[in-house]
């Protein structure tokens, strides 16, 4: 007779390592199908190798998607202190990078093996794409290359599309609209932005700026290249949508005018660019300061004109686009949450079907914000299912 699980998850990653470890504690048979040879392929190269692997500040706003209020219940019930307990829970210590950003003292490998560790009861099938599922009566039948499993329930746990290179498929999405669920389009984000929208000689150039998109101001470091922009500060900033400025502030950490203003009876005998590049890299002060003689002789109206342009450097919507799904850490859009319980992670229209992490239209910023969402989501399909 063919074995039939209680629960079969697909995907190995994040999300899915973490739904087994909650299933196999309430003491259900867990399956696990992954395409890879190996566990947790993204989380081996996240944070560079050091897995920035939650965030003290996880939170509602910390997330985006059509509706970012669904990250609520899961993150309540798993919060990022009950990740630092589950990580001293298996002797792992942890760095704060920046004030709540935590990354694995002992490296990305180590929390692969704690997350294995607590998946140790389940079966796990490496290599085995899932083509295909379908609804039997009491359950699933899952089908992949090498044949065809059944469970009673079935977590969809395949991340998003991005960074092919780790492993990725679109099968999540195609599993979820089989049973009607509805798509928000992919499309990268934590990533770069390809723009020429500043002058080419910055290219190679990086700051400390403040960028200012849709509603939010991000504040970090950034860099210019020869496509475009990034850095921490601009892959934050790309989880905005094309149709949006961004205004950069390239002095952010004082007031331009007021010193502009100080430098003029201070500095009187300087030029313009020579005292801006006090504060900004030689080739942007010179942009900026093309005024012809020294400060002394440069009307005030002029000075407030050179301010304005250094805070406001803008890059018009539309002059701009994501770089490219190749090199995103995230996929934005994916499953919509609309049909999806926020309580269970559980499916409103397919009973026993359940979405964990990345597959689902939740995007966390840059920070450890993306593993703490395939913790939370990962543990509560693992809890309900
Ligand atoms: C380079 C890089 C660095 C990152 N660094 C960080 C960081 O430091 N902090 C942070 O919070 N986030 C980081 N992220 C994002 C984070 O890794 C992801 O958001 C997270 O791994 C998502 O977890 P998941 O389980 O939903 O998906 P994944 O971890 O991507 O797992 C999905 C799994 O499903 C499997 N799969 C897909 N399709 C199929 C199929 N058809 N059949 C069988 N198996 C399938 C895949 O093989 C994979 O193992 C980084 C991402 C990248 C690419």
């Amino acid at each position: 007779m063919m074995k039939k699980y209680n629960v079969a998850i697909i995907g190995a990653g994040a999300a899915g390592l973490s739904a087994a470890g909650a299933a196999l504690r309430r003491g259900r048979s867990v399956v696990i199908l992954d395409m890879g040879d190996r566990p947790a392929r993204k989380v081996a190269a996240s944070g560079g190798g050091r897995c920035n692997f939650t965030n003290m500040a996880a939170g509602r706003d910390r997330y985006f998607g059509k509706n970012p209020d669904f990250v609520r219940g899961a993150l309540a019930r798993v919060r990022p202190s009950d990740i630092l307990d589950w990580a001293a829970g298996h002797g792992l210590g942890w760095v704060e990078k920046n004030p709540g950003q935590m990354f694995c003292k002992t490296g990305a490998a180590d929390i692969v093996r704690a997350l294995m560790q607590d998946a140790n009861d389940a079966e796990i099938l490496y290599n085995t794409p899932v083509k295909n599922v379908r609804r039997e009566q009491s359950g699933f039948a899952v089908e992949h290359d090498g044949g065809i499993i059944f469970a009673e329930r079935l977590i969809i746990a395949t991340g998003g599309i991005s960074f092919a290179t780790l492993g990725v498929s679109d099968t999540g999405y195609t599993v979820a609209k089989q049973f009607g669920h509805k798509i928000i389009p992919p499309r990268p984000a934590l990533c770069a932005i390809d723009t020429n929208a500043f002058p080419a000689e910055w290219a190679g150039v990086s700051i400390r700026a403040e960028i200012k998109i849709g509603s939010r101001k991000i504040s970090g470091d950034m860099l210019f290249t020869h496509f475009g922009i990034g850095g921490p500060a601009v892959y934050s900033a790309s989880l905005a949508g094309t149709d949006n400025d961004i205004i950069i502030n390239l002095m952010p950490d004082i007031d331009v005018l007021d010193w502009l203003r100080n430098q003029k009876h201070k500095n009187g005998k300087k030029s313009i660019h020579t005292l801006l590049g006090m504060h900004l890299p030689t080739q942007i002060a010179r942009h900026f300061g093309t005024t012809n003689g020294n400060i002394a002789d440069t009307r005030d109206t002029t000075l407030a004109q050179i301010a304005g342009q250094i805070t406001n450097f803008k890059i018009p919507a539309r002059t701009w686009r994501h770089h490219g799904m190749a090199a995103a850490e995230v996929t934005f859009g994916g499953v919509d949450t609309g049909d999806i319980s926020s309580k269970t992670m559980e499916s409103k229209l397919c009973p026993g079907l359940f979405f964990a992490g990345e597959v689902m239209d939740i995007t966390g910023d840059l920070g450890g914000f993306n593993l703490q969402w395939a913790w939370a989501s990962g543990r509560v399909a693992g809890e309900n299912a």
